[in-house]
């Protein structure tokens, strides 16, 4: 079920963003989006505000024609049959996501459409969804839920927090890099304690929460990418980050 407020509270840019405004797609919020993915919209304008830039929130569902000039790219998590339901939409802009991909736009993909950027998702009942092929990567789903917090640490990154419900279980082909290695919960799969992947400018994760809020590391590697991109430069004199970390302070302590 879609938690996104209507699209007309957040499509305008703030009235002054004096060094320029990022162009974010969010990809199918009506059926990608649980266990607050939303939020990870609303954390990337945010950080963007407190630095003096706009944020111009754009929506892609099924059937709409797919938006010029796309800054960063963020899709969450959903239901198999929400995952049903988009699937030939997303093969209809699957070019179009793969040429962004290999360009170097900034994304962030959650549960669902991290699957779907893979090769497929065969689901419990063995129905098989398509994937994009953006990532090397396929999900077969298994009859063990996987949830629970997670816990998971990234060179990158650092320590990553979040929260994992879902019924796949993705394996990374050979040259694909995973986000982090798991420390608490499962990630990826049952078997191999690593989470989601990385690949050119792309963050694939299983971990919703939001994932943003809390992991605010993350959200400024998009944003910097995104910035550096399309104005040359990032110019950024530091957040004050202390409920985010108060934020990790008290995930790092929950149980699984
Ligand atoms: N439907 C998928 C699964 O269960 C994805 C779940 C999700 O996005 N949380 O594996």
């Amino acid at each position: 079920m879609s938690d996104a407020p209507s699209a007309g509270a957040l499509t305008k840019a703030p009235a002054d963003p004096s060094k320029g405004s990022l162009r974010i797609l969010q990809l199918y919020p009506r059926e990608m989006n649980i266990y607050g993915d939303y939020g990870n919209v609303l954390v990337l304008k945010q950080r963007l505000a407190w630095r003096g830039y706009g944020a111009e929130i754009l929506e892609h569902n099924a059937g709409d024609a797919f938006p010029d000039d796309v800054d960063l790219i963020v899709g969450g998590g959903g239901q198999d049959s929400g995952q049903v339901v988009i699937q030939d939409d997303l093969q209809a802009i699957a070019s179009t996501l793969r040429r962004l991909a290999e360009d170097g736009t900034p994304m962030l993909l959650i549960c669902g459409l991290y699957q779907l950027f893979g090769n497929f998702f065969r689901t419990q009942d063995g129905t098989v969804i398509p994937g994009i092929g953006v990532l090397d990567l396929e999900t077969r789903g298994g009859t063990e839920r996987l949830i629970g917090n997670v816990v998971a640490r990234s060179d990158e990154f650092g320590e990553i927090h979040g929260y994992e419900n879902h019924s796949g279980q993705t394996f990374l082909g050979d040259g694909l890099r995973p986000l982090a290695t798991v420390l608490k919960g499962a990630g990826n799969n049952a078997e191999e304690h690593h989470e989601g992947a990385r690949y050119r400018n792309i963050v694939g994760s299983y971990l919703h929460g939001s994932l943003l809020p809390k992991n605010p590391a993350i959200a400024d590697f998009l944003l910097r990418t995104a910035a550096e991109r399309k104005f040359g430069a990032f110019e950024d004199d530091g957040v004050d980050d202390s409920l985010a970390e108060l934020a990790r302070e008290h995930a790092a302590a929950r149980p699984r």
